[in-house]
């Protein structure tokens, strides 16, 4: 193992022993991914894949906005599915959408 990867190594597997969090690891490890149909989730037409958004139902949707470019993801988790702010008990999918959308102003 490299120098790095032994630093690496042990500072993971001491924030493991601690009980923290890994900010590096699959944000999917730590809660359970958001069920469309769960009623908060239908209530703003949480999708996992944002070119389903039924735009009948909700017209403010528009072609390239999704979880990933939402202001409202907590950006220091990595992978496909993140926590967002609007469903701290759960992670989205990056490529779903809500009605709760806004623009995030850094992207
Ligand atoms: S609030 Fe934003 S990040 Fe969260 S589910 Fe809705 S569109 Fe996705």
């Amino acid at each position: 193992m490299k120098p790095n990867g032994r630093r690496q190594f042990l500072g993971k597997a001491l924030l493991g022993t601690l009980g923290l969090p890994l900010l590096s690891e699959p944000a999917q490890a730590l809660v359970s991914k958001l069920n469309p149909a769960d009623p908060a989730a239908a209530a703003v037409g949480y999708v996992e894949d944002a070119t389903k958004v039924d735009v009948s139902k909700f017209p403010t949707y528009k072609r390239g906005q999704s979880c990933a470019n939402c202001t409202l993801l907590r950006p220091q988790y990595i992978g496909p599915y993140r926590p967002c702010k609007l469903f701290p008990k759960n992670v989205i999918s990056v490529k779903g959408w809500c009605n709760a959308w806004v623009k995030n102003p850094q992207l």
